[in-house]
């Protein structure tokens, strides 16, 4: 008989019914030591899932790997930067196992809250931590709605730069979960504004998150691209090393000043709200899903 009693081991996991709407969800292009990596999925406004942040991850690495590159931009193609994690297109792939960037076990076929809380470790928190910690700069250029998981992908970047049309928001709060998964809201912005930015879940604008020393520069929609590469372009003719160098040490202040810690201490609320969830029958996101979501953000909008 075996001497295991974890519940788990019987479980036989989900269905994955997810339909991808294409191939390439990240698109990659090297000009002039810049490497240019662009989310490309448009008609969803560049939703995260699985089969995106893998892609992101695997084209930040061949940047890395890539002597020719100094600099990478990261920036939405459509409408938009990204409205956030996938919670409801076609290709929502939750269930879908792929090739892990972690040290983490495969979350597709594990019970109970397990699979959400290993799956999150892995593509959002695992993922958005690696993505900080690129030895190489990154810019993160911002048009649009930049959103919850959005959010997450701009604040990893080194700099960020944003169009005036651009605009920041985590309305997660509505789902009855603390913020988002990367919890760099007290290190992004003061405690004060942080807890107004949760607790209202408004829209901030590219202005005011510029204001707040959250933004590096704000230009109209038509300059982003030429401000953003020529502020590439010039960090591009520094010495590699150096910048590394700086980065790393900022990074380490930054975690020295909790941003690590606090990050593991968020994600353990934020998945005690997922499991309390499941546990009054509303699902992993408090009975709220894209439509609803969208509907609220739109009656919230100025
Ligand atoms: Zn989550």
């Amino acid at each position: 008989m075996a001497d295991t009693t974890d519940p788990g081991d019987a479980f036989v996991g989900r269905p994955d019914h997810s339909v991808y709407e294409t191939d390439e969800p990240v698109l990659y292009a090297v000009a002039d030591r810049v490497a240019t990596v662009t989310l490309n999925r448009p008609k969803y406004h560049n939703a995260q899932n699985s089969q995106m942040t893998y892609a992101l991850d695997a084209a930040l690495r061949r940047a890395v790997d890539d002597d020719a590159v100094k600099v990478i931009v990261l920036r939405g193609g459509g409408k938009h930067f990204s409205a956030g994690h996938d919670i409801g297109t076609p290709g929502r792939d939750l269930d879908h196992s792929y090739p892990r960037a972690s040290l983490w076990w495969d979350h597709v076929n594990k019970p109970g809250a397990e699979r959400l809380y290993v799956r999150e470790q892995e593509v959002y928190l695992g993922m958005c931590r690696r993505w900080h910690d690129l030895p190489k700069p990154t810019i993160a250029m911002v048009h649009g709605a930049c959103i919850a998981g959005g959010l997450m992908l701009a604040w990893v970047c080194d700099l960020i730069v944003a169009s005036d049309d651009a605009f920041f928001q985590d309305p997660v709060l509505r789902m009855g979960i603390p913020g988002v998964e990367y919890f760099a809201h007290v290190h992004e912005m003061n405690p004060r504004l942080a807890k107004e930015f949760l607790f209202l879940g408004e829209r901030m604008s590219a202005q005011r998150a510029h204001e707040i020393g959250m933004v590096n520069r704000v230009v109209p929609r038509a300059a982003l691209e030429s401000t953003v590469h020529a502020i590439a372009a010039k960090i591009a003719s520094q010495p590699r090393m150096g910048l590394s160098l700086a980065k790393t040490v900022v990074n380490r202040i930054e975690e020295m000043q909790g941003l690590r810690s606090a990050m593991d201490l968020a994600f353990g609320y934020h998945h005690f709200a997922h499991a309390h969830s499941q546990v009054l029958g509303a699902g992993e996101l408090g009975g709220q899903d894209a439509a609803s979501m969208i509907r609220a953000n739109k009656k919230d909008a100025p």
